[in-house]
């Protein structure tokens, strides 16, 4: 094997969107020596294309709001399913994560008398929203850039180096993380530009690669989003939980065809905009459900008396959790009441001035002007659902971040689990990645300094990650880049065959309504998307190959696509972003049940999984009992709609 680069760090950040800025300048004023590595340029990550605001309940926009009610608000989104201490956390220290920011130099929206503002979301039940715009998440990563810059500025000033103690390396993917036994060692990564591979040793890796939308057809994610650290997570031995959970977002753009899935912003239904089927109809007034029966406008009046006065006004229905507004969509469309591109009608147009439009909304304006030829100030738009976020994730222990199991491992942002249950609100993940963020910087770094001696990385484990990463350039003579011959042979496969294909079957067999059969057949799929995958070809250089990187990256998609279709079949109830046809309701014996993934060979190598059971073991683990004290937060009435009896009566 050639010869390949290795350097050594105290703590290595997988990804650079707002959860892995935040751990970094952790870790480092700690006074770790901390490398982020981010798979496209730095800044160009999902953070950057939030456009609603961070939820916190700082109260600027109505006093009643506290971080109770914001945990409240939570645990109802996610159907009781949210770890609790998590939900706990984070409603407690998103405000102080956003005046820090402020004094990190964000510039916030104001009120009018000079706070930050606060805008309306969906399942929010006073407005929460820290915004900047409908830009919030540029501000955001604007602000933690500017923070980086400054603490290499500090370096520079104290030892000549600029990257002495905080280095970005753009462009470049994590293949694997590495272990010394039990304990994590350091990333396997390549360059994109250059191919060229190199190693990152450290006693302390921090996962924080965003979500897995990638692997679904119709999606507001981008090419970057292929379920990296969900899949580095399971093969280093951590388990992932509540996959099932997919979020689909009620409004992405249906037409035209080339920007299908493009997210349109909750804000919109924040600020007053409306969602009317083909016969003008509001229709959402109907899809209240029982749960939010008592807190939903029943009157279109009521409903838009609620954006002037709060107090008096119960909140109109579409704004309801997404999950909801997302199944209503559908249910409209399927019964021939859509739009005629298969959406239905979001209208600001008749809900507002122009003017307002186009200053509370301008990059919704810019978008669909330039990209549908839609003036928004003048008609409606047209929505469907799209793949937008993933509410399962690695397994963590919820006050440090660290993933159970594996020593020196830690996942803030997205690719965590449990924080949202079975359905985030809009604005919490970016209170999430500051939160979580910054505990997992924390605690990597008091890890990485408490350790005695350092895990080292094991040569043998980068020759076979180096080999891993180089079989798509030999997959057409049967044998690894290693000289191993490959099990499955035949002809070579287009990696963007495999993954159109894996796509349609996930959007078709495993997207917002699930059955049973169609699930089996989505595992027979993937099954055979598996052993294809293995021969996985391309041609040319390693010097910039989309191709040869696609390649790669299926291995996560397939892991992670498995996941999600044995726990959403496994899951015999509807709860959140988990749908079923066959069990439409929420099961209450469900409640307290996290659907656990683990790869099924220990030793991570998925040639050896058994290709009829799959790679993936799936286990049921009962969550931990509710804490009293937050309990006594809800009403009885209330409770006894989420939780099983046993807890009740405990
Ligand atoms: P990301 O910001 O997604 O960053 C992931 C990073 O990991 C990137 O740097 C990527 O390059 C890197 N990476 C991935 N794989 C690898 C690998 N193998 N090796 C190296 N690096 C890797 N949430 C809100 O709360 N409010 C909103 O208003 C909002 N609007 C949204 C709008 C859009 C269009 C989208 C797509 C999402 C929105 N969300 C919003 C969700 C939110 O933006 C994301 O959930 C959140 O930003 C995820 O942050 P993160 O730090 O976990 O990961």
């Amino acid at each position: 094997m050639a010869h390949v680069d290795r350097q050594a760090w105290d703590v290595v950040v997988v990804g650079a969107g707002g959860a892995g800025l935040r751990a970094a300048i952790e870790a480092r004023e700690a006074g770790m020596r901390t490398a982020v590595i981010c798979k496209s340029l730095f800044g160009k990550a999902h953070t950057v294309m939030a456009e609603g605001g961070i939820a916190a309940s700082m109260g600027n926009a109505n006093e009643h709001d506290n971080w109770q009610v914001h945990f409240r608000d939570t645990m109802r989104g996610g159907k009781f399913l949210n770890h609790w201490r998590m939900a706990e956390l984070h409603a407690r220290e998103a405000p102080d994560r956003v005046w820090e920011l402020e004094t990190w130099g964000a510039l916030f929206d104001r009120t009018p008398d000079g706070r930050i503002s606060q805008r309306n979301f969906g399942g929010h039940e006073y407005p929460r929203l820290a915004h900047v715009g409908d830009r919030t998440g540029l501000e955001l990563i604007r602000t933690l850039q500017q923070k980086i810059v400054s603490l290499q500025q500090e370096d520079e000033r104290e030892f000549g180096a600029y990257d002495a103690r905080l280095k970005v390396f753009q462009e470049c993917t994590v293949t694997r993380v590495l272990k010394d036994g039990e304990r994590v060692s350091g990333a396997f990564c390549y360059e994109r530009e250059s191919g060229r591979f190199f190693v990152l040793e450290a006693p302390a890796v921090v996962l924080a690669t965003g979500g897995i939308g990638k692997s679904f057809k119709v999606t507001s994610n981008s090419w970057e989003y292929t379920g990296d650290g969900h899949a580095l997570a399971l093969l280093a031995g951590a388990s992932l939980i509540n996959m099932e959970f997919v979020q689909f977002h009620p409004t992405g753009m249906v037409w035209p065809p080339s920007v299908k899935g493009i997210l349109v912003t909750e804000s919109v239904r924040g600020d007053g905009g409306v969602l009317r089927n083909s016969d003008g109809k509001r229709f959402m007034f109907d899809y209240v459900p029982d749960v939010f029966k008592e807190k939903y406008a029943e009157t279109e009046d009521e409903g838009d008396r609620w954006y002037e006065d709060p107090d008096r006004n119960r909140r109109p229905p579409e704004l309801l959790p997404r999950d909801e507004v997302a199944r209503a969509i559908n249910a409209e469309v399927k019964a021939g009441r859509g739009s005629p591109h298969g959406g239905v009608y979001l209208d600001v147009s008749t809900r507002m001035p122009a003017e307002v439009i186009t200053r509370r909304l301008p990059s919704m304006h810019h978008q669909f002007k330039e990209l549908a030829d839609v003036d928004i100030t003048a008609e409606p738009m047209e929505v469907g659902p799209t793949c937008h976020y993933v509410m399962g994730g690695v397994d963590v222990d919820p006050d440090s971040a660290a993933a159970i199991g594996v020593p020196g491992l830690f996942a803030a942002g997205e690719v965590a689990g449990g924080m949202h249950g079975s359905n985030r609100l809009g604005g919490n993940s970016l209170s999430d990645l500051l939160v979580f963020g910054r505990r997992a910087g924390l605690h990597a770094a008091e890890y990485a300094a408490s350790l005695t001696d350092r895990p080292a990385a094991d040569p043998l484990q980068i020759d076979t990650a180096e080999a891993e990463a180089l079989r798509p350039f030999s997959a057409e003579t049967g044998a690894d880049a290693d000289g191993d011959p490959v099990r499955d042979r035949g002809p070579a496969e287009n990696p963007y065959t495999l993954h159109q294909e894996l796509q349609q079957a996930m959007n078709d067999l495993v997207g917002i309504i699930r059955r049973e059969s169609e699930m089996y057949e989505a595992l027979k799929r993937l099954a055979d998307l598996r052993v294809r995958a293995r021969r996985a070809g391309v041609e040319g250089h390693r010097q910039y190959n989309p191709g040869w990187h696609l390649a790669l990256d299926l291995r996560n998609m397939l892991l992670v696509s498995e996941c999600v279709a044995r726990a959403a079949l496994e899951r015999e109830e509807s709860r959140g972003g988990h749908t079923r046809d066959d069990h439409p309701a929420m099961d209450r014996g469900w409640r307290n049940i996290n659907l656990v993934c683990r790869l099924a060979d220990p030793q991570g190598d998925s040639r050896a999984a058994d290709p009829a059971l799959g790679q993936i073991r799936l286990s049921r683990r009962e969550t931990p009992p509710i804490r009293r004290d937050l309990l006594e937060l809800f009403e009885k009435d209330e409770l006894a709609k989420y939780l099983t009896d046993e807890e009740l009566s405990r």
